[in-house]
């Protein structure tokens, strides 16, 4: 007997920690920093700390199927009802709780490309297929509703990336209008905005609101996380907000229990802990700006926590090609104790992908990538 052949997931981690990294090259986990997964560079609120050590005696018991406190706080901070609120264990909970509420067996679902390799591999879990429509990085990554309608065939789910993951460009309200209109009724159009915090766009939000002059649509649904702007990767929080007309569909898609006590109660006073979020805003606002300026590589303009680095080398100057050079640089700066995202993964090979960190790291990581380049030009 074996398990499904689902050999095409294992390209979705995290990347290494710290003391991983750190044991494999023998070597101290003080001298490294991890600017690899987008996680946040002042840690989680501190507030929220305090929520989960009063929390922790009372973890015998189960959380209310409901988390009813933080999905009403949620519910008031977005306008909408109670019901509309799906939370999840992390943002990819919510997509596979989505998966579960959109898919049918061969269903297909619209992805960027490059993009986030989990929405593909939730539709594969639930017997769907993928198809991809293609961000140009000649032209920044630019989200538009012309590149996303023209692959449009009529699948269940078209994903958006808003700020995109690995390029932090992001898509326009309008865009998302339009492709929401011009999509079949039966298609629900999912704007994850992961990354939202960061970005000078609106929410989507709007859009299932009816609000910003937009009309009330049945058909968007938004992804958020607690992971990035409240620092709680490792408690596992995220949450869909979900059409209006969806009421009673929680549910029967939710795995009872799936966003944990100690992560809601913690949630409920992140979002609450608004000064640590304003200044997790403000240190990446500083950070992308000092690596959008130093750093003599390409660096494409994000509105995410991180930024997307072209290592490739001139082509017309070198001898080789820039095929495998993310890797080479990634494992460069590595070594030196700057661990970053290596974006061959992505299908980017000359690419890597860094996390907007402290000031201090952000400076480490650019006087390393720098010394970096310099070396293999
Ligand atoms: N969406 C995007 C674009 C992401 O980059 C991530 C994580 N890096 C997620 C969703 C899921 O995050 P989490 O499960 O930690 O909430």
């Amino acid at each position: 007997m074996h398990p499904r052949d689902l050999s095409d997931h294992v390209a979705y981690q995290a990347g290494r920690g710290i003391e991983e990294v750190a044991r494999e090259l023998g070597r101290d986990p003080s001298e490294f920093v991890k600017l690899a997964s987008n996680e946040n560079a002042l840690g989680p609120a501190p507030a929220a700390v305090e929520a989960i050590q009063s929390a922790a005696s009372g973890v015998s018991s189960y959380p209310k199927a409901t988390h009813a406190d933080l999905t009403a706080a949620l519910a008031d901070r977005w306008g909408v009802t109670d019901d509309q609120v799906w939370l999840a264990n992390g943002g990819d909970g919510a997509i596979d709780y989505l998966s579960r509420a959109m898919l049918e067996p061969g269903d297909d679902i619209l992805v960027p490309t490059p993009g986030f390799a989990y929405y593909g591999m939730s539709a594969r879990f639930h017997h769907g297929d993928v198809t991809e429509y293609e961000l140009s990085r000649d032209d920044d990554f630019t989200q538009d509703a012309r590149t996303v309608l023209e692959a449009y065939n009529g699948e269940r789910i078209v994903y958006l990336t808003s700020p995109h993951n690995p390029s932090g460009s992001t898509i326009a309200l309008e865009a998302i209008e339009t492709i929401a209109t011009e999509t079949d009724d039966e298609t629900l159009v999912v704007v994850d905005e992961a990354y939202g915090e960061f970005a000078d766009v609106d929410s989507a939000v709007a859009l299932l609101e009816g609000e910003n002059g937009f009309e009330q649509r049945e058909d968007v649904a938004v992804l958020r996380t607690f992971s990035k702007a409240y620092g709680l990767a490792g408690l596992r929080l995220g949450y869909a907000i979900v059409p209006e007309a969806w009421a009673d569909a929680y549910a029967r898609v939710n795995t009872p229990f799936a966003a944990s006590e100690l992560a809601c109660r913690a949630g409920l006073a992140a979002l609450e802990d608004t000064t640590h979020v304003d200044r997790t805003i403000d240190v990446v606002e500083t950070a992308r700006n000092a690596m959008e300026a130093d750093i003599t590589a390409h660096v494409w303009p994000s509105q995410g926590n991180f930024v997307l680095v072209d290592v490739g080398r001139d082509e017309a100057e070198s001898q080789s090609n820039s095929d495998g050079e993310a890797t080479a640089v990634a494992e460069a700066m590595q070594t030196r104790g700057v661990i970053v995202r290596d974006c061959t993964s992505f299908g980017l090979s000359d690419c890597i992908r860094i996390t907007c960190g402290t000031a201090e790291e952000t400076h480490r990581a650019v006087e390393t990538l720098n010394t970096v380049l310099e070396e293999r030009a």
